[in-house]
């Protein structure tokens, strides 16, 4: 059974049909990455995968469970899955421990204690354990976004989300930040992240599945997709990017 298993979604805003048919399966442990245009419907995908968008026709299954039934409780549901997006979106009122720890106290209700030593030993695990009493607005940029990423994954998320992370980050920062999905691609989370960093993809993705106008082009090995892309729209996508 896959870990996520989109079947068919469509997704319009107005008459702006933005998903025209989605189907995208991944595995426990695969790498996906979402290329594409600006507005080719990644970020949309992401939504509708996170029920944070609606899909007006198909499903979306985590583990086999159908997120999109109407009887499905949302928040439990969306609490099975972790989100990154471009902005860091942490509370700049709390400490880095306690905006790593808030979700898993509040909606897993992780007894206190619990989710301090679990949030303790990630940050250390992942290279903030000096960071973990400071206040946001103390961190860099690409510290915050690696406590996002840890807040992310305190609760062992059946799926990681990752929305362009790197793309509010002053170029020095990025590397950091993409060292950090390394360690999670190690560590086996399963993910599907939007990026434009071609060259991070290529390294880490086992599939990169290229978007254009809200459909799936083409998809296949990084080699495949990277070096060798058959559909003229991957070509003329992949040729402006360079
Ligand atoms: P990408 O992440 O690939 O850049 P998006 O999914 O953000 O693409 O956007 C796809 C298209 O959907 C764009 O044309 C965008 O303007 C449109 N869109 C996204 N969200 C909304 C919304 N809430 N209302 C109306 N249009 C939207
Ligand atoms: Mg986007």
């Amino acid at each position: 059974m896959s870990v996520l298993d989109v079947r068919g979604v469509r997704k319009a805003f107005g008459d702006h049909v933005v998903l025209d048919g989605i189907d995208l399966a991944i595995d426990q442990h695969e790498v996906v990455v979402l290329i594409g245009a600006s507005g080719s419907g990644k970020s949309t995908l992401l939504r509708t995968i996170n029920l944070i968008e609606r899909v007006d026709d198909g499903q979306v299954l985590l583990n086999g469970d159908d997120l999109t039934d109407p009887t499905v409780d949302q928040d439990a549901a969306r609490a099975r899955i972790g989100v990154v997006s471009q902005h860091f979106n942490l509370f700049p009122h709390l400490r880095v421990i306690d905006n790593v720890t808030l979700a898993a106290r509040k909606v897993h209700r992780m007894p206190k204690a619990d989710a301090y030593a679990r949030g303790t030993e990630l940050l250390e695990q992942l290279g903030l354990g000096v960071k973990a009493r400071e206040f946001p607005d103390r961190l860099s940029g690409g510290q915050q976004q690696r406590v996002a990423i840890v807040r992310a994954v305190m609760t062992d998320p059946e799926l990681l989300l990752l929305d362009e992370i790197t793309s509010a980050l002053d170029p020095q920062l990025v590397g950091e930040v993409l060292d950090l999905v390394r360690v999670l691609r190690a560590r086996g989370s399963t993910m599907l992240m939007a990026t434009h960093e071609m060259s991070f993809a290529r390294e880490v993705a086992d599939r990169i599945v290229f978007m254009k106008g809200g459909r799936i082009v083409e998809q296949g090995t990084p080699a495949q997709i990277l070096d060798a892309p058959q559909n003229p729209d991957t070509i003329a996508f992949l040729e402006r990017e360079r």
